[in-house]
């Protein structure tokens, strides 16, 4: 709309999102839905202070869809949409 070209776009968050998905897991916990990131899940739930069994190890298809809703800044409402779908 502003006329610039298409080189003028840096494709960063596409990367960063790539990086993310690459390097970290997505844990939820069965018991009140808390989603943890990190490559394995919490001793507790940080929320409910449920055992690390309780949590369930989110698919990539999931993890993408979470991220990729990451740049709306609406994460967190997502994940909560998300999550009551799983
Ligand atoms: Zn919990």
């Amino acid at each position: 709309m502003c006329g610039a070209g298409k080189d003028d776009f840096e494709p960063l968050e596409e990367d960063v999102i790539k990086e993310k998905t690459k390097s970290t897991k997505l844990f939820k916990c069965t018991v009140c839905g808390f989603i943890h990131e990190g490559q394995e899940a919490p001793d507790a739930c940080p929320k409910c202070g449920a055992k690390k069994r309780k949590f369930d190890e989110l698919g990539k298809e999931a993890a993408d869809k979470i991220y990729a809703s990451d740049r709306t800044n609406d994460i967190h409402m997502e994940i909560i949409a998300l999550a009551s779908t799983i």
